[in-house]
């Protein structure tokens, strides 16, 4: 139990009750949850190093050090992320927006710019955060696609939070399955693609996040497949794909995608220096 404290000594006592917990980044995480509860922005800390929480605030703070210290990522207990920053509401139902996948979105972004691109489809887009961070940039046209209802739901939220929502087209659909008759700019997708047996290996955090928005079959394929197969039937034939990488698999994906037609404009390395983002263009 937290005993009633200043800023300071919680603070102390706090992070190193995640330490205890192999909570990498306890300090950070110690702070920040701390800040939601006191609604104030992490600068402001240190000036209240002295100042007391009341009661409730004590007893929440108690209940979001626990989660935390079960590996329930960050994002989740405060139900929000920042993605190309803006604002994203998360939950247990998707996928919590990686920093990788702004490159993804930053190549897109300049592709739209240069080619003048203008319908977009963003195939399994869970919190919606491609579609709607290109949506808030650019001006296009975005039809965005989940298989599961419960992602459409936070991701037409997060629509609006961004002030996006008349820009996008929020479809449920297996994969292709409800798209219509229509043909696309650009294809983009950050699909599914951990393998069986990396998941294995996953740090506990990731346990949180919904498997079927992590792991494909076929090694990690299935998804690069189906978009593999259909892509031709939705694409302009000026039209790109655009789509994040399982860097242990990139040239199988790469091999993949030839043997339907598609060429291979680029690789984009993350800070990893990992194969994070494939670009590819009709054959
Ligand atoms: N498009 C979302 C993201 O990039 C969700 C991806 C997924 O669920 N596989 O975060």
């Amino acid at each position: 139990m937290l005993k009633a404290s200043n800023i300071f000594t919680l603070l102390k006592t706090s992070e190193e009750l995640l330490t205890l917990h192999n909570i990498k980044e306890a300090k950070l995480d110690a702070e920040v949850l701390l800040c939601s509860i006191l609604n104030i922005k992490r600068s402001k800390l240190f000036t209240m190093r002295s100042d007391t929480l009341t009661q409730i605030q004590l007893k929440q703070y108690q209940k979001y050090l626990e989660r935390r210290s079960n590996r329930e990522p960050l994002a989740y207990i405060l139900g929000k992320t920042e993605f190309m920053g803006l604002e994203f509401n998360v939950n247990s139902n998707v996928l919590i927006p990686r920093q990788e996948t702004e490159l993804l979105v930053e190549e897109v972004n300049n592709q739209i710019k240069i080619n003048n691109y203008k319908e977009i489809l963003d195939m399994c887009t869970g919190s919606g955060c491609i579609a709607i961070s290109v949506a808030y940039e650019k001006d296009v046209l975005v039809t965005a696609a989940d298989i599961s209802k419960e992602a459409i739901d936070i991701a037409v939220g997060n629509s609006r939070i961004n002030k996006v929502s008349s820009k996008i087209e929020f479809l449920i659909s297996n994969m292709f399955d409800n798209i219509k008759d229509k043909k696309f700019d650009i294809i983009i997708s950050n699909p599914p693609y951990i393998t069986r047996e990396e998941f294995k290996t996953l740090e506990e955090e990731l346990l949180f996040e919904p498997k079927n928005a992590l792991v494909a079959e076929d090694d990690g394929l299935f998804f690069y497949n189906k978009i593999a197969e259909k892509s031709k039937e939705y694409l302009n034939n000026n039209g790109i794909i655009v789509l994040e990488l399982n860097s242990n698999i990139s040239q199988k994906i790469v091999e993949l995608f030839e043997i339907y037609g598609f060429i291979k404009i680029k690789i984009i390395k993350d800070y990893a220096n990992l194969d994070r983002v494939l670009v590819l263009k009709n054959g």
